[in-house]
């Protein structure tokens, strides 16, 4: 599905409607360029999924993890150079069966996030302008 929105608050309303048909064990990749509102429409899917925790970008950490109906994740793994050099079970905490978990910037990690079930895709389209693929 293609939406485009005009605002933040419309980017994450976005993430609010996809929130509504996710379920544990969910994997939810999102893709786009520095500043295209990746973390703006996860931060609208863990209001969906009852956060009701502030929803700010990981920065010391690889991730953060809320409580809402369900166990939610959200990875940042930006700054990770590769997983070769990291510990086998980073992801562990935060790929659970019992979760719900949103992956920015996946690429680093490949194979190691398993099954992916969506793919989120957001692109500028000019000012506060972004195209959003929901697959
Ligand atoms: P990312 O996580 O992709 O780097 P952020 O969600 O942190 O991006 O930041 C997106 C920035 O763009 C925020 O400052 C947000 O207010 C702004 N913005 C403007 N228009 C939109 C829009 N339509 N959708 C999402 N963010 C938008
Ligand atoms: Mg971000």
């Amino acid at each position: 599905m293609r939406e485009r929105t005009r605002s933040a608050a419309e980017t994450e309303a976005v993430g609010e409607r996809l929130a509504a048909e996710l379920s544990p064990g969910d994997v939810v990749l999102v893709t786009g360029e520095l500043g295209a509102g990746k973390t703006t429409l996860i931060r609208g899917a863990c209001r969906g999924l009852g956060v009701t925790e502030r929803v700010t970008s990981p920065t010391f950490t690889i991730g953060h993890r809320y409580r809402g109906s369900v166990p939610v994740s959200h990875l940042d793994l930006y700054r990770l150079e590769s997983m070769e050099a990291e510990d086998p079970a980073l992801l562990d905490d935060y790929l659970r069966p019992d979760s719900v978990a949103f992956v920015e910037w996946p690429q680093v990690a490949g194979a190691d996030l398993g099954r992916v079930t969506r793919r989120v895709e957001i692109r500028h389209a000019g000012d506060d302008e972004r195209v959003i693929e929901v697959g």
